[in-house]
Order: C-alpha cells, then structure tokens, then sequence
C-alpha cells in the first residue's frame, strides 16, 4: 500500500473528494492510505492559533514555524521515510513526470498553507517545494488534492484497465492524448473521422499517433 499524509487546517476539505469515483476505490481496496494530520494540533497556546503577522509589515498573516514544524516531524515519526512536499507557488511546477516520481517514494506528506503563505524557515524542514500552476489558491488542500488524485491513478492495479494510464497525455514520449469519439456517429452535423469507422486497426493505430503529435506541436506553438 501507498502511504499519503497531508498536514492541514481544513482536513474536511479531503472528505467528498476521496469517497468518489477512483480515489475512493483505491483507498477501499487498501492501494492507497490517506492520512490527515491537523496542524493545529501542534499549537501550543489555548486558542490553538498557528498564524501570525509578518515581521516588518505588510498585509495578513503567516503560518508560523513551529506548529508546522511539530507536524512535519509527527509526520516523519508515522512514516519514516516520507518524502515531504510543501504546496507553494514558488515549488517547482507539478507535471505527470512528478507523479510518476512520486509513487516511486515510500510515502508523500503534502503540506497545505492557508493565509499569506508559510514562515520562510518552515522551507528547511521539508524535502521539495511544488506549484500547481501560476496562480495562487487560497490554500494549499486544492493543490494537494490535485497531486493525489493523479498519484492515485497511476498506482499499480488501480485503473480498471492498466493501459489507460500509459496511453494518457504526457506518459508516452511527453505527448498528449489523441482525440476521442464515442456515440452517435453525428452530432449536429459533426462526424467521427472515417478512419475510426473502418476497422482497420493499423491504420487507427498510425491516425492516432499522428493526432497526438499535431496535437502536442499545436499546444507547443500555443505556449511559447
Ligand atoms: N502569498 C503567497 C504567494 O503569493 O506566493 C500565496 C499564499 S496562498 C494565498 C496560501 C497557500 O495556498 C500557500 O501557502 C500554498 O500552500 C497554497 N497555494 C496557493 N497557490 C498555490 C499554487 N499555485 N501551488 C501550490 N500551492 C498553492
């Protein structure tokens, strides 16, 4: 079994996300384990506050080192060789790559921020820091649970057909997915491209790999 771990204020966030679909199967035929540690458990003070205001100023406040710290190290004790991962705009963008790296792991812990973000010295004690894109979330739980869901896919024997994650955009040489048709025929005056309709299975073959190469140039041509 694959060990998560996710250190949060908002635990409840995972709820809905983790009992549909995939991730819910996964967790229920034990292929994966996902555990939420509450930081503000690790607050020592009555009101179990884990923010404060940022020395010299400036507007809200941040997620204060040493609760965060506590949890990370409460993490590290449940799973020893967990490799801690901090949700932050500043990480490195996440990609499939990651994913496929992740699994390879013992066990993941994400750690979720709230507020105007982390105390910069949190940024020792965790192994790598990760982005979702170039935006910026109001929490890190979103991110984290991007992260899992497509973790989650990608562990041995959880898809119901083992192929469908190797055929997936970025797995195969980088590439996107290949365009898609199911019933009807037409719709509305659209059509599935004659190839799919002809039974013939290398030339499918060939029209797909030429789909997804047109596909990936475009998007290449698109970002630049
Ligand atoms: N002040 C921070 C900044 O501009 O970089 C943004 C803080 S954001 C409001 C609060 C938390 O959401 C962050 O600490 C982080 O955990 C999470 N978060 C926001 N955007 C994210 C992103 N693109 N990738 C990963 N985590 C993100």
């Amino acid at each position: 079994m694959f060990h998560t771990q996710i250190l949060t204020l908002f635990p409840e966030f995972f709820t809905s996300p983790l009992q549909c679909s995939i991730p819910k199967r996964a967790i229920a035929d034990a292929k994966v384990s996902v555990d939420c540690i509450q930081i503000r458990d690790f607050a020592n003070n009555k009101h179990q506050k884990v923010d404060d205001a940022p020395y010299g100023g400036g507007p809200g406040m941040l997620m204060q080192v040493a609760p965060v710290v506590a949890a990370i190290r409460e993490a590290r004790q449940r799973q020893p060789n967990t490799h801690v991962v901090m949700l932050t705009p500043s990480g490195t963008l996440f990609n499939q790559q990651k994913a496929l790296e992740y699994i390879e792991k013992d066990s993941i812990t994400l750690l979720c921020g709230r507020y105007e973000g982390f105390d910069e010295r949190i940024v020792d004690y965790v192994d790598e820091q990760l982005s979702l894109g170039e935006y910026v979330l109001s929490g890190g739980e979103p991110a984290a649970m991007c992260v899992l869901d497509a973790m989650i896919r990608l562990l041995p024997d959880v898809l119901g057909s083992p192929e469908s994650a190797v055929l997936d955009s970025f797995t195969e040489q980088g590439l996107l997915d290949w365009p898609h048709y199911t019933r009807p025929e037409v719709f509305e005056g659209q059509t599935v491209p004659a190839v799919l309709l002809s039974g013939n299975h290398a030339k499918i073959e060939a029209w797909r790999k030429e789909q997804a190469l047109l596909r990936s140039k475009q998007r290449k041509k698109r970002d630049l």
